[in-house]
């Protein structure tokens, strides 16, 4: 029987802002099997980053809950937390900044041993971290290279190397390749593929390139200014997206054939205001096929079909 890890309900994340309450993230719900990707999509703006720190803490949730092999990481307190990081961890877009540009490769990976005091002597952190490095793909020779000293793709790899070192369970892909050139994005994709078997690793993998996701991961989660929009299977996505807005997602993916090659529905009018944001479909204001109703009252979040979740007025 499948195993949940993580399950997500009504999770909200409101920012202060001059002009009222930013609502970054607004009733996430979704669970996760263990070993499983739910891979999270939408424009930038749409809260999926938020969403992802939001669950792992580093953005203290405004309410709601994430529940974590059955406990609710808001109520740990701050020692319970520290340990419990242990088993989570996130893996950042831009690989270059998220590392310290005056410490080493060996530094930088072993700083989570460190901290959590994994190991008593430098030997065995030293020993521990060209184990990392091998599983990672980067080569011995590097372990006292700094970051500028190194492309893209081989900064992240000590990214994963650094996510890794705690052993972990869970971990935040955020925008992982985002960053780098098209031909190494393949290798760190099939890399952080083969971990995750090896390992049981069980992703969020957030993106805005629909193309990735569909490689990547099980399920996709769609969302539009906070909002969850739409959810299923990578494969049901694909085949029948539902929402206005998946279908305008998809309709922008650059396909090889000419034949056979959608039409590109091209997104007009302006992107609503996520600060105090007005009853309705965040949507309504760029949606072809909004009537009245979107813009009085909010689409609830439905199973339209079985696994296949859509919050739009077209479908009751
Ligand atoms: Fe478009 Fe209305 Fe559906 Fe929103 S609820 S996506 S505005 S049809």
């Amino acid at each position: 029987m499948s195993e949940i890890l993580l399950e997500v309900k009504d999770l909200k994340k409101y920012f202060k802002v001059k002009n009222g309450m930013l609502h970054a993230v607004d009733g996430l719900s979704f669970k996760i099997e263990k070993g499983k990707t739910l891979g999270m999509v939408g424009e930038s703006g749409c809260g999926k980053s938020t969403s992802g720190r939001a669950i792992l803490r580093l953005h203290e949730p405004t309410s709601g809950e994430v529940l974590f092999e059955g406990r609710d990481l808001a109520k740990l307190n701050k020692e319970e937390m520290r340990d419990m990081r242990k088993e989570l961890q996130i893996i950042f877009q831009d690989p270059f900044a998220s590392l310290n540009p005056r410490r080493t490769v060996s530094e930088i990976i072993a700083d989570p041993l460190n901290l959590h005091k994994v190991y008593k002597t430098k030997e065995e952190v030293h020993s521990k971290v060209l184990e990392l490095m091998e599983t990672v793909g980067l080569a011995e020779r590097l372990v006292n290279a700094y970051p500028h000293e190194l492309d893209g793709g081989r900064r992240q790899r000590i990214g994963i190397a650094r996510a890794l070192a705690l052993d972990p369970k869970f971990i935040v892909c955020d925008e992982p390749v985002s960053a780098l050139d098209v031909s190494i994005q393949a290798q760190i994709l099939n890399l952080l593929k083969q971990l995750q078997k090896d390992r049981q690793l069980t992703y969020i993998f957030i993106t805005h390139d629909l193309s990735v996701v569909n490689y990547f991961a099980d399920d996709i989660l769609v969302m539009y200014l906070g909002k969850m929009v739409e959810k299923a299977s990578s494969e049901k996505l694909f085949e029948k997206p539902m929402h206005p807005y998946t279908k305008a997602l998809l309709s922008a993916i650059p396909i090889p054939s000419i034949h056979n090659r959608p039409k590109r529905i091209l997104l007009k009018g302006e992107i609503s205001s996520p600060i105090n944001p007005k009853p309705g479909c965040r949507f309504a204001a760029r949606c072809e096929s909004a009537k009245d109703e979107c813009f009085n009252k909010s689409p609830e979040f439905l199973e339209i079909e079985p696994e296949h979740f859509v919050a739009c007025h077209l479908y009751k």
